[in-house]
């Protein structure tokens, strides 16, 4: 049986000597009362949530998954998720985030991101049944009508109603324009939509007392692609005039997928048949209303991947230091056993150290873009807004594929630290593996999020975005020039800064040529960037860790071993995994031609 301690020594690292978070808040009126003792408070309790309601229901979830009664339509999530989610719903962890205005506890968006942290790597099929709900709350509260705000944010803050987002039809997911899924206007300003989704995650279950859809569908008159689409809540029980649960609305469950992971989370076959919905937002701009909760989503994607890789990571270190196999290449060291610990071994030590990176450099950044999230939200200065807007876009496809690519990466290695052990059920870590595989595809897959980093994010504005978080790499290196105990770190991030602008430059040159030169290049672009922001967290890490020895030093104190592994780590990061960008830019760089012609090797 695997087991979960939530990492709250490296949270508080991260949110109080990386990051400065008081301070951080305290610019911002809404939370400058939110201090660093809340702060922890409320993530030892979180933890304590994850660990014991959520984390003993993971692996029963999985083997057991959702039951739907096809007569009824019904869906029954597995054994103690309706219980778990229950004890969620009354301590009030749903509206920890959410705006005071409708119930919520106005909390820092970056707790919340820690507290789901911490739920993903208990249990990532159950997290998704309230994860849904804050993409939905968000969607709704930018683009929803007075009336929509006051009848559906108040139940999911409080969490008595789940939400989904329902995008994909049979025939297309990442093509949206082609979605067919219809609308018809009634006279008393509803409309009728009739259609069918599939894979709609939490699309039917038995945790809340109403889930409130949110629908892509187009108009009758309705330009064809992507201009075409509108956005509408349709709620699966629809709300009478004074907010209580009415009658069943047409939209059900047709059936259940059976998948590779995530099974304790529904993914249902949605049948839309004449089923009332109000519109969100305007007619025909619902693709750009949905952003707000695809954005959120792909943020939320990423920590998920950040949970597994945390979990996988630490099962896999209990089990290295457990299991005695062959003897150390350097020498005996366990001479009372008939043989070493495996963790002795330089191969193990590279896996749970490459787990171990992904994870704290991923919370590094997760937390980060949960911060700028915060201050384009809260900040007071319309700078600062802006700012923190248009980096955490620049950073959003990069969370997304390189955290879940990282995961699977992880998740994997961890495994392979088991052996055969891995392979088999009762230690868990097949399931980190399966349920890690999905997150490099929904929600655009990661293949999409390049090409929405490269063309978009970076060619699109002419590289302007990552012109301006350049200058935080380039205030790092200048602050520490001359400072010889930074300059492992900072010298290869500089150098890789100077990398990314000329290859930047060299994609960008060669797609005014050809335009496949983007799509070619776009993955190991992605990676390289993701690197590049890796970097820059793991230098600020190790500075950081760095000051902290040296202060301890300074008065005769014994360094908190914490500081010293944190450099142990940042160290492995810059020697083994960072060097990857190099070969990840002669890949990129061998251009569009070497993929595209070949219609005879793929005929
Ligand atoms: C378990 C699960 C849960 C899901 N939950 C939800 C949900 O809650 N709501 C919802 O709406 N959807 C959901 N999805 C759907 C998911 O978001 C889509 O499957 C995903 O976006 C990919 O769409 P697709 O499957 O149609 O693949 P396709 O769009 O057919 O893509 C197939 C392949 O082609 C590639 N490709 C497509 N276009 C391009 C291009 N222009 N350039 C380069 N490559 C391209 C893709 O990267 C992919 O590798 C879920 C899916 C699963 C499996």
């Amino acid at each position: 049986m695997p087991s979960y301690t939530p990492p709250l020594r490296d949270m508080q690292f991260v949110l109080h000597e990386l990051l400065d978070l008081e301070n951080e808040l305290k610019a911002m009126p809404k939370h400058a009362e939110t201090d660093a003792d809340t702060i922890n408070a409320v993530l030892e309790e979180g933890g304590k949530f994850a660990a014991e309601v959520v984390f003993p229901i993971n692996l029963s979830g999985d083997e057991e998954g959702c039951q739907l009664n096809r007569d009824t339509h019904e869906v029954t999530a597995p054994t103690g998720f309706k219980e778990a989610y229950q004890q969620y719903f009354e301590a009030g962890w749903s509206a920890l985030s959410a705006e005071e205005e409708y119930g919520g506890q106005g909390l820092p968006l970056v707790v919340n991101q820690c507290f789901f942290e911490m739920l993903n790597s208990a249990n990532q099929a159950w997290t998704m049944y309230p994860g849904l709900s804050h993409g939905a709350h968000a969607c709704l509260s930018a683009h929803g009508s007075a009336e929509q705000k006051n009848t559906y944010l108040p139940k999911l803050t409080s969490g008595e109603w789940t939400g989904t987002m329902c995008l994909t039809e049979p025939h297309c997911g990442t093509d949206l324009g082609m979605l067919r899924t219809k609308a018809e206007p009634q006279a008393d300003g509803s409309y009728r939509l009739t259609g069918q989704k599939i894979f709609i995650s939490a699309g039917e279950h038995n945790l809340a007392s109403n889930i409130v859809h949110l629908v892509l569908a187009r108009l009758p008159d309705a330009p064809v692609g992507s201009k075409g689409i509108s956005l509408f809540v349709v709620p699966k029980f629809n709300v009478k005039a004074d907010g209580a649960v009415g009658d069943r609305n047409g939209i059900y469950c047709g059936g259940l997928e059976h998948k590779m992971g995530i099974h304790g989370n529904a993914t249902c076959q949605m049948v839309l048949d004449g089923a009332v919905g109000h519109m969100v937002g305007q007619p025909n701009k619902g693709l750009a209303a949905m952003f707000v909760m695809m954005n959120g989503a792909r943020l939320g994607v990423g920590n998920q991947s950040l949970g597994l890789t945390e979990v996988a990571y630490q099962n896999a270190l209990i089990y290295a230091k457990d299991r005695l196999q062959m003897r150390s290449l350097s020498g005996v060291k366990a001479p009372s056993k008939p043989a070493d610990p495996i963790l002795v071994h330089p191969d193990v030590r590279r896996m749970l150290l490459t787990a171990k990176a992904y994870a704290e450099g991923g919370r590094a950044l997760a937390c980060y873009c949960a911060l700028l999230l915060d201050k384009e939200l809260n900040h007071p200065d319309e700078k600062v807004r802006a700012d923190s807007a248009e980096i955490l876009a620049l950073l959003t496809p990069i969370v997304k594929a390189f955290l879940t690519d990282n995961g699977f990466q992880a998740t994997t290695m961890c495994q392979q630290v088991f052996g055969g052990h891995g392979y088999i059920k009762e230690w868990g870590m097949e399931q980190y593996v399966r349920d890690a595989r999905i997150n490099m595809i929904y929600e655009g897959t990661n293949g999409i999020q390049s090409l929405d980093l490269l063309g978009r994010k970076v060619l699109g504005n002419q590289g302007a975005s990552l012109q301006k978080f350049g200058k935080l790499i380039g205030k790092l290196v200048a602050q520490e020039m001359g400072n010889e105990a930074m300059a492992e770190f900072t010298k290869p991030l500089a150098d890789l800064g100077q990398k990314m602008t000329q290859f930047t430059t060299e994609i960008g040159m060669k797609a005014m040529g050809n335009a496949d030169e983007v799509g070619a290049a776009s993955v190991d672009y992605l990676r390289v960037a993701g690197h590049l922001v890796f970097a820059y967290f793991w230098a600020r890490m190790a500075q950081v860790a760095l000051a902290k020895i040296a202060a301890a030093e300074e008065e005769a104190q014994r360094p908190d071993p914490f500081y010293k592994a944190k450099l142990q780590t940042a160290r492995f990061y810059f020697a083994r995994l960072l060097p990857e960008t190099l070969s990840l830019m002669n890949t990129a760089r061998s251009g569009a031609d070497v993929l595209m012609d070949t219609d005879l090797a793929l005929a």
